[in-house]
């Protein structure tokens, strides 16, 4: 029978990693051969998103274009989706996790185990939580990350790409990576998960400096700039705000590190959606609707949870400027050029 495995997301990047998932499960005695992908409902010129995919497999609103699997089936209700599955794959936007995770709690299997691919943080009174310490502690089940430079429409093309699995628990990650590796997804698993999800949440804050400095007309040293200098910032973030597990610098080598950063900061929609902002006068949520289709982006909601979570703990501006500034331009409409003025002032240059 193998193993149940139950994808709580069908996104873009839901949608495309299922393509893995299922043919992984399809031809692995390790795992149950069907797979259940929980989908957020919605119509589609008057038919069920749901309906669409377990008759036609295609995602027609999120990754159109791709065949699914016909062993992954789409399941509107979240807690019949989850039910007896022992493996979970979340991926969602950041924004809904904690109550997705709240319809969970108390119905899942107590043995299950998770893995979130979930790049974002979250952020309450009681301070900045990773998104994999929202699930362990709704849920109470050992999770690992997978972040990497995975554009989620090459990934379902087939092109090759590395990730990274982050597992507290190496056998549990070494049994995701049986599940989710493929000739062309090559998975790299370590032990230092947390710096793993740090970089896949902050590498977006970053991807939206990128889209500032291609707005304003500059070319590709500006933007490996914005890599290098973005990446300092993230490195020192993970050191100050986990004292406890330090982070190892090899960890920024793997794909979930430098590599995201490259193909975010010229690929991913936070870049795109973040230049066309700098570029006109309408909001992210317009430019969203207008540029996605319904497709969440994670980078400016990120750069809000660092910032209050600087804030809250009395922490310089200028201890991270690009984090800041990004956070400047979308929230307090600062002008685009100062991006510039504080790449030049970047206390790496001091
Ligand atoms: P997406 O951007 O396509 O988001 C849309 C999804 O959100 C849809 O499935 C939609 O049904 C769902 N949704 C909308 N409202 C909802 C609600 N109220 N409750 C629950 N779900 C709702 O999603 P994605 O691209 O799959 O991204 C998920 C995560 O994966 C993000 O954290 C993202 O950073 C990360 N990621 C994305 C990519 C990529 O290339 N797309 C690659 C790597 C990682
Ligand atoms: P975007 O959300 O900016 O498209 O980034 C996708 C990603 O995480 C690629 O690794
Ligand atoms: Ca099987």
């Amino acid at each position: 029978m193998g193993k149940k495995v139950c994808i709580v997301g069908s996104g873009n990047w839901g949608s495309a990693i299922s393509k893995i998932i299922g043919q992984n499960c399809a031809s692995d005695d390790a795992f149950h051969d069907k797979v259940h992908m929980y989908v957020y409902e919605e119509m589609i010129e008057g038919q069920k998103l749901t309906e669409i995919i377990n008759t036609q497999h295609e995602n027609v609103k999120y990754l159109p274009g791709h065949k699914l699997p016909a062993n992954v089936v789409a399941v509107p209700d979240l807690v019949q989706a989850a039910a007896d599955a022992d493996m979970f794959i979340f991926v969602v936007p950041h924004q809904f996790i904690r109550r997705l995770c709240s319809t969970l709690k108390g119905k899942i299997k107590p043995d299950a185990i998770g893995i979130s691919l979930i790049k974002g943080m979250d952020h309450t009174e009681a301070g900045l939580q990773l998104i994999s310490d929202v699930i362990r502690e709704i849920l109470q089940m050992d999770v690992s990350v997978l972040m990497g430079a995975n554009i989620a429409s090459e990934v379902a093309n087939g092109d090759f790409c590395e990730t990274t699995i982050g597992s507290r628990n190496l056998q549990n990650g070494q049994l995701f990576k049986r599940l989710l590796q493929a000739p062309s997804f090559r998975i790299c698993v370590v032990e230092d998960a947390n710096t793993v999800e740090i970089c896949g949440a902050l590498k977006n804050i970053v991807a939206c400096g990128a889209g500032f400095v291609s707005a304003l007309g500059y070319g590709d040293n500006t933007r490996a700039a914005v890599i290098r200098l973005g990446l300092m910032e993230m490195v020192k973030f993970a050191k100050a705000f986990f004292p406890n597990s330090p982070p190892q610098m090899a960890t920024f080598l793997e794909s979930c590190g430098v590599a995201d950063l490259v193909t975010t900061c010229y690929g991913g929609r936070n870049k795109r959606v973040s230049e066309a902002y700098a570029k006109s006068d309408k909001t992210i949520e317009e430019l969203e609707a207008e540029m996605l289709n319904g497709q969440k982006l994670q980078g400016p909601q990120t750069a809000e949870e660092v910032y209050k979570v600087l804030q809250t703990l009395k922490i310089q501006d200028s201890e991270y400027p690009l984090f800041v500034s990004v956070y400047n331009i979308f929230y307090n409409k600062h002008d685009v050029k100062s991006f510039i003025e504080c790449l030049q002032n970047h206390p790496e240059h001091m």
